[in-house]
Order: structure tokens, then C-alpha cells, then sequence
């Protein structure tokens, strides 16, 4: 599969995976949190939402419209905007601040915030999704009086497949 995408579509979940499954559990489970809460998962909102599950890499809002101008003729950068704040307030995707990216959460069902590691070569993102993380903020927050708005954590380094290319021999200079 070629993606129109600029950031790598190599994901810590492994080439080999069959990735339609994550898409299509993904999609199941935006739709059932929009039933929940009574929210509608319009097409538009429904395809970007697709559009950013392509991959396990972040998409930026350009690429997102780039991919989405192909298929709909008149997707306007406001369009886009809108979804994304739709899917970002409901925990279908997270931003990636230091990418200015999105990602999609393969666990919307339970709020939190996320974790990633993020590979600095490639681009492509994993999300930890480990409660005692949010916990451990949401703690020293409290102890602290800190108002928290955001809890997005984003390590930097190197996937697998990164680090045994720079480790090959001839690599470089
Ligand atoms: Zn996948
Ligand atoms: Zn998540
Ligand atoms: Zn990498």
C-alpha cells in the first residue's frame, strides 16, 4: 500500500501486522463512544478519522487535507480543523505537540491522557496507555495544587528498525 503521506508509515506494532484489523476495531470503537455520548460520527469526521488511522506515524492537518482533497472535491483547511476537534475532544485521536501531528487511540472507551514514544528518525509513534502514568501525574498535580490541562507525554528516541540501520555497517559517513 503507497501512503500519501509524508511522515513513515513504518509503527512500532511491527510491518507484518495486519493493519486492517487495528483500522477496523478502531473505527468500532469511535463509533460506539459517539453512541455513548450521544455525539455523531458524520462521514467527514468518520473518513479523517480513517485518514489518520492509515498508519501508526502522526499525520499533520496538512497532509490529512492533502489525502482528503483527493477523494472530496471542496475540503477546506476549516473542514479539517473541525473534525480534528471533534476526534481530539472525544480521545479518538491524540496530538502530538512536538510532531504537530495526530495519532489515533486504539482505546477511546477509557479517558486518558497519552504517552508516546516517539522515534526521532521515522517519525512513527507508540502509544504506552499505562494507567499508573496518568496516575502518577494526576498525583503529584494535586500534591502540587496544579490545575492540569494537557497530559500528553512524548519520550523521543530511536524504534527498533531505526537503531539497526544506524548500526549497519557503512551507514553514515
Ligand atoms: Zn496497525
Ligand atoms: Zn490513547
Ligand atoms: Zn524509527
Amino acid at each position: 500500500m503507497t501512503s500519501a503521506f509524508s511522515t513513515a508509515s513504518t509503527s512500532f506494532a511491527g510491518t507484518g501486522h495486519d493493519h486492517g484489523t487495528c483500522v477496523d476495531s478502531a473505527l468500532i470503537a469511535a463509533a460506539a463512544v459517539c453512541t455513548k455520548r450521544g455525539a455523531r460520527l458524520t462521514p467527514l469526521r468518520r473518513r479523517v478519522l480513517e485518514l489518520i488511522w492509515r498508519s501508526h506515524a502522526p499525520v499533520g492537518a496538512y497532509d490529512l487535507l492533502r489525502a482528503l482533497t483527493a477523494t472530496q472535491r471542496g475540503a477546506a483547511p476549516p473542514t479539517i480543523y473541525r473534525a480534528l476537534d471533534f476526534l481530539l475532544a472525544h480521545g479518538l485521536v491524540h496530538r502530538i505537540e512536538s510532531l504537530n501531528a495526530f495519532v489515533g487511540c486504539a482505546h477511546p472507551q477509557q479517558a486518558h491522557g497519552g504517552q508516546f514514544l516517539i522515534c526521532a528518525d521515522c517519525g512513527a509513534a507508540a502509544e504506552v496507555h499505562d494507567p499508573r502514568v496518568d496516575a502518577a501525574i494526576g498525583r503529584r498535580a494535586s500534591e502540587l495544587g496544579f490545575s492540569v490541562r494537557h497530559k500528553t507525554v512524548e519520550v523521543q528516541g530511536l524504534c527498533t528498525p531505526c537503531q539497526k540501520r544506524q548500526e549497519a555497517p557503512g551507514h553514515g559517513s
